[in-house]
């Protein structure tokens, strides 16, 4: 019986210094530990030994157990260690990589245009200004001297939601709407930046939806030299110290007289060039003096006060500043494009 139990130890230890994973210990343990293994069967037979035996066999079983226990605990912790390792291994994290870029947004280039040219107007006394961009036809056209069926109308077609209501065409209404909240009764400064929508096919220079700003100079005595001393200031502050201005008559109906401003090139600085077409000038938006209808429509005496009035596209001014070609690129929302304004 010695003999056997001493068999039994010595095949265990063997087979468990052979394992090389955690499910065949088990095995091996249920094997010669469990209580239908090789030591509790060998045991079985203790009863035919004499009382003096028993111990002895005892006592050697007992140990045999120990020895084979030991060493099944010191190969599970190996395995185990050596399972780990693996896996470490495999999961490693590289600390030495870069990290991520924490992406931080930043203003959309027209955003930042509007501000710039706000900052400037704050400056010199405007109030910033905002309407609705759903819009009656009232303070859309007729309010700014666009009575129904007038030829210049057909230059804005819009979207229309029912025969009255549109999206706003131009920042013009909100021109209107200031004015008549005052009762003609106190001088207006103001700007109002804002998207506006025209139901023109998209193309490189032309976009349903695009920005403008406004600017209303309401008061006693206010005259042409005080609009074009203004734009001028504002020209030099969006493109430059050293631009010129020339101001062209034109035609709108709401001012009169009416004006195109343009600035002088600055990639030829007036030599002529592609980018202003040959003339050294460039057009950037158009202004006026109030006309007196649309001051006497929102209740000034016209004969009393005067203004000017002035409209520009931060669309076309990003674009020129820039030198961005195609309109469309606002409003795509391209991140490759758009992220090369948050210097700017
Ligand atoms: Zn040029």
């Amino acid at each position: 019986m010695q003999d056997e139990l001493k068999a039994i130890e010595a095949e265990a230890v063997e087979k468990l210094q052979a394992a090389d994973n955690l499910q065949d210990l088990q095995a091996i343990q249920v094997a010669y530990l469990g209580k239908k293994g090789s030591i509790t069967s060998v045991l079985r037979g203790m009863g035919k030994l004499s009382p003096e035996e028993r111990p002895v066999i005892g006592e050697l079983a007992n140990n045999v157990r120990q020895a084979i226990q030991t060493t099944l605990q010191e190969k599970k912790q190996a395995l185990e260690l050596a399972e780990l390792e693996v896996k470490l291994e495999k999961e490693a994290i590289d600390v030495t990589l870069p990290g991520k870029p924490v992406t931080v947004g930043g203003p959309h280039l027209l955003t930042s245009i509007i501000e710039e040219i706000e900052d400037l107007f704050i400056g010199l006394g405007y109030e910033i200004k905002e309407g609705p961009e759903v819009e009656t036809d009232y303070y859309n056209f007729e309010a700014l001297n666009l009575p129904k069926g007038h030829p210049a109308r057909d230059m804005q077609d819009s979207f229309y939601i029912t025969n009255d209501l549109l999206l706003r065409t131009h920042t013009s209404p909100v021109q209107a709407r200031t004015m008549g909240a005052l009762n003609g009764k106190e001088p207006v400064r103001m700007i109002c930046p804002g998207k506006v929508y025209r139901r023109d096919s998209d193309d490189a220079t032309h976009s349903h939806q695009f920005t403008q700003i406004e600017g209303l100079y309401v008061d006693k005595n206010v005259r042409m030299s005080d609009l074009k001393g203004t734009l001028k200031l504002l020209a030099q502050k969006m493109f430059g110290k050293d631009r010129e201005i020339r101001l062209r008559p034109s035609f709108f109906p709401f001012t009169e007289p009416s004006v195109e401003m343009d600035i002088s090139c600055k990639v030829c600085s007036g030599e002529g060039c592609s980018v202003c077409k040959k003339t050294g000038w460039i057009e950037i938006l158009g202004a006026g003096m109030v006309h007196p209808k649309v001051l006497e429509m929102a209740g000034y005496d016209a004969k009393e006060y005067s203004g000017f009035a002035f409209g520009m596209g931060p669309d076309r001014i990003a674009m020129l500043k820039y030198g961005v070609d195609d309109i469309r690129a606002f409003y795509t929302s391209d991140v490759r494009f758009l992220k090369q304004f948050h210097q700017a």
